[in-house]
């Protein structure tokens, strides 16, 4: 076999099923080998990365990079960089708040004009189901998307307009048939519409008022209905950034059913309360909403039950205008959370305190998202003839998140002036150093993964 050129070693490197004192062999970006840990030799450049984890980068199948079009919100340079500071070396961009979105060809040739050359880590991308676009799907699937987003409700841009439930019928055989995926925003209008009309004169600068404007009835109504589609045409539905703890028990019967449903959480369900979330702080506005301790708690046994499959960020900035921090109006306000580059450490605080582990933390961020993506015949684990994407961190050290160490393009975020455990030190995509204490490789050698 031909020697590596480049061995990274460790005491603690997660594996599919252990984590061990293991040396990486890498060669042309690839895994070749998983040695013992002395085996190393002479010859090939040593990465000794001590007691510190080695483990697979995440893969971040839920992030808004929103260019080219309103690359004022975020970009690719900006966003590749924070992923690639928190130890995520691939993510996947969604079809909507770029401009054009990515539901014609055409929209998907211009996203990859602007991301050329300007990536950290390796970049996939969904495309969208919008209604009248069914025709391009199997052309999109061709060019290169890992899958298709939908909404069901105004999705927040009147470029990507929502589905009916016609045009989910369409689409999901469609997607049958092309053996592709749908990732749905679950919130339905109606229960949404009725709350706006009972909350006219409440205060919108409470978190309470936003909360009751987005019940849970929306999303489990939705969910009920991505079931019953999911049951009866065959396709393969995943629901996003998941919030409502009332239909889990829907889930688990529709997985314990043998649907090909998967689901995903993000980790601010996972930390924040409702109960806890300052009024006018427009920064923990994301739809569906933060819900109540109880319901974290429920999402918490759900993940650890295999209810819900991973764990993404939903990276979804925009300028600080649009959070209109001044007036803390949190009705008006631009929903979406950014946090891209604190996924790792954030949940690893959280789980700490839960009892889980590195195991877990690699399942939920690496594995299943790569799967979900297509990808894990080549990412999210460390194996032989994978991706060498690798994240080396310290998980017993604490930060501070301040605006100076943030690096997506504006610092507005829900964990500012937080203390987290778990610190990146360095971050290899395909074997090429592209982060190491707080520094960037200068050259953007990330890939578009279009096939
Ligand atoms: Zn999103």
């Amino acid at each position: 076999m031909d020697k590596p050129d480049l061995i990274i070693r460790s005491r603690r490197v997660v594996m599919s099923e252990t984590v061990n004192p293991a040396s990486v062999h890498i060669r042309d970006g690839i895994i070749t080998a998983l040695g013992k840990w002395e085996e190393v030799s002479a010859q090939t450049p040593l990465v000794d990365a001590g007691d510190a984890v080695v483990m697979p980068g995440l893969v971040d199948a839920h992030v808004h990079i929103n260019e080219p079009g309103r690359t004022e919100w975020e970009g690719f340079t900006t966003a590749t960089r924070a992923a690639a500071a928190g130890g995520v070396t691939t993510l996947v961009d969604m079809p909507l708040n770029s401009i054009p979105p990515t539901t014609t060809p055409d929209g998907f040739s211009r996203k990859l004009a602007a991301a050329q050359g300007k990536c950290s880590v390796d970049v996939a991308f969904w495309g969208g189901v919008i209604p009248g676009n069914t025709h391009e799907l199997k052309p999109l699937l061709n060019a290169g998307v890992r899958g298709f987003k939908c909404f069901l409700i105004h999705s927040g841009v009147d470029e990507f307009p929502h589905v009916t439930e016609s045009n989910l019928l369409e689409a999901l055989s469609e997607l049958a048939a092309l053996n592709s995926v749908l990732l749905v925003h679950a919130e339905v209008p109606e229960p949404i519409e009725n709350a706006a009309e009972e909350l006219k004169d409440s205060n919108p600068q409470e978190y309470q008022t936003f909360l009751k404007s987005r019940p849970r009835a929306s999303e489990n109504e939705a969910v009920a209905l991505m079931v019953r589609l999911c049951r009866e045409t065959g396709a393969r539905v995943h629901i996003v950034h998941h919030s409502s703890s009332d239909v889990l028990p829907l889930l688990r019967q529709a997985r314990a059913e043998g649907l090909p449903l998967t689901v995903e959480t993000c980790p601010h369900y996972l930390t924040f309360a409702a109960e806890e979330i300052p009024d006018g702080a427009t920064h923990f506005k994301c739809c569906p909403p933060v819900r109540e301790r109880e319901n974290r708690e429920k999402l918490w046994a759900a993940l650890a039950h295999g209810v819900i499959d991973m764990v993404v960020s939903d990276h979804s900035p925009c300028t600080p205008a649009l959070k209109l921090t001044k007036t803390g109006d949190f009705l008006e306000a631009w929903g979406g959370i950014a946090a891209l580059q604190f996924s790792l450490p954030v949940m690893w605080t959280q789980m700490q305190k839960r009892g889980f582990g590195l195991r877990e933390l690699t399942r939920w961020m690496s594995n299943a998202p790569a799967k979900l993506a297509g990808l894990d015949k080549r990412k999210g684990r460390l194996a032989v003839g994978y991706d060498a994407d690798v994240v080396i961190w310290n998980p017993e050290k604490e930060f501070k998140v301040v605006p100076e160490n943030i690096h997506f393009r504006h610092k507005l975020t829900p964990y500012a002036g937080i203390n987290l455990r778990g610190v990146v030190e360095a971050t290899y995509v395909r074997g090429v150093r592209v982060y190491e204490q707080g520094r960037f490789a200068e050259n953007a050698t990330g890939a578009l993964l279009t096939k």
